[in-house]
């Protein structure tokens, strides 16, 4: 399709647009009497019209039931991050027994690394993207320390060539090269959370993976975002929060995602909680953990139901609308703004 930089082109791209229904399932801020013009959705997504309802409906069913509505309430709260867990899964292209929504991202990330970055003398080193998040620095910082590292020793950061803004995939390849014998652990976004750039996450996992290096992702401004196949890619780990273009509202429920080929292994270490325990035997309340076989052995704590339910809320908006349909949209615009 040839773009036309007009009025009347634009417009004329909004009233095909199938999509173009679902602006009205969002509240926009209003600034001066009309919706504002909202591009900070990769910050903190816009609320859905139906959040409201979603959360209304655990308040009745606490305020009806109390406790008993851990079994009672329309979606049982025992077992209520489950009704996440397939939307969530094809979101990252993850099995359903790789997701859980739990936690914060930050969170996950740390309890992630505790089973997944197993430090040694030789081979300690972190290898990331120069200028991660905030947050990923800290928590990549203070594992290392955490294992008796400095960080500036274990931490190798792969940055753009002078004049540059993206850094290039051949210069990620060949410090992985470099470094293989001694790095633990390959750690980067999905997405760049400041320049926006799409790390290729399938060929950096091949080839770490190819001298025995465990790579994790950040995918907080990937998911919802672009196309991601986990499972496929052989990812070991990956976390992401919900907030940004899933829509879950402040401060929501976190993703979290653990390769299949991780589930038996269950020498792995982990700092648990009950509710990675097994389900049938949880409330027999006993001394010894029995892992579950999945992404859910990594829970802790039972699950903040308002924040999961407005995390439903959203994630039934993206089913109603059709990821493919968003990510098409998505990339026409690119070559709209492009051009
Ligand atoms: C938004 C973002 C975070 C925020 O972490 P929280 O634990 O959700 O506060 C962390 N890392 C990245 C890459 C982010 O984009």
């Amino acid at each position: 399709m040839q773009h036309q930089n007009t009025l009347a082109y634009a417009q004329e791209l909004d009233n095909k647009d199938e999509l173009k229904s679902f602006r009205k399932k969002f509240h926009f801020p209003q600034h001066n009497g009309s919706d504002m013009v909202y591009f900070t959705g990769n910050s903190l997504g816009l609320q859905p019209v139906t959040t409201e309802s979603y959360i209304q409906q655990e308040l009745n069913d606490w305020k009806q039931f109390g406790v008993e509505g851990h079994f009672l309430a329309k979606n049982p709260w025992f077992s209520y991050h489950e009704i996440l867990t397939e939307q969530s899964a094809k979101l990252v292209g993850g099995l359903s027994s790789e997701v859980v929504m739990m936690n914060q991202l930050t969170v996950n990330l740390h309890l992630l690394m505790v089973s997944f970055y197993r430090p040694t003398k030789q081979r300690y080193k972190i290898l990331c993207e120069a200028k991660a998040f905030p947050s990923d620095q800290y928590a990549l910082q203070t594992q290392a320390q955490f294992h008796g590292f400095a960080p500036d020793d274990a931490i190798i950061e792969v940055e753009p060539r002078a004049g540059e803004y993206a850094i290039r995939s051949e210069d990620i390849l060949a410090a992985i090269e470099k470094h293989k014998d001694e790095l633990a652990l390959v750690m980067f976004s999905g997405v760049n959370y400041f320049t926006g750039q799409v790390f290729d996450m399938k060929t950096i996992t091949a080839n770490a993976q190819k001298h025995g290096i465990v790579v994790g992702f950040d995918l907080a401004h990937a998911t919802g975002n672009i196309d991601l196949h986990l499972h496929e890619w052989g990812v070991d780990f990956a976390a992401w929060c919900s907030y940004k273009y899933l829509n879950s509202g402040p401060g929501s429920v976190a993703g979290a995602f653990v390769h299949e080929k991780h589930h038996k292994n269950t020498s792995l270490p982990i700092f648990a909680g009950w509710w990675g325990t097994d389900k049938t035997s949880r409330f027999k309340m006993e001394k010894t953990f029995v892992p579950i076989h999945g992404a859910e052995r990594w829970q802790l704590s039972n699950a903040p139901i308002l924040s999961m339910a407005a995390c439903k809320a959203a994630l039934d908006v993206i089913t109603e609308a059709g990821f493919e349909k968003m990510r098409k949209k998505s990339a026409f615009l690119l070559s709209y703004l492009e051009f």
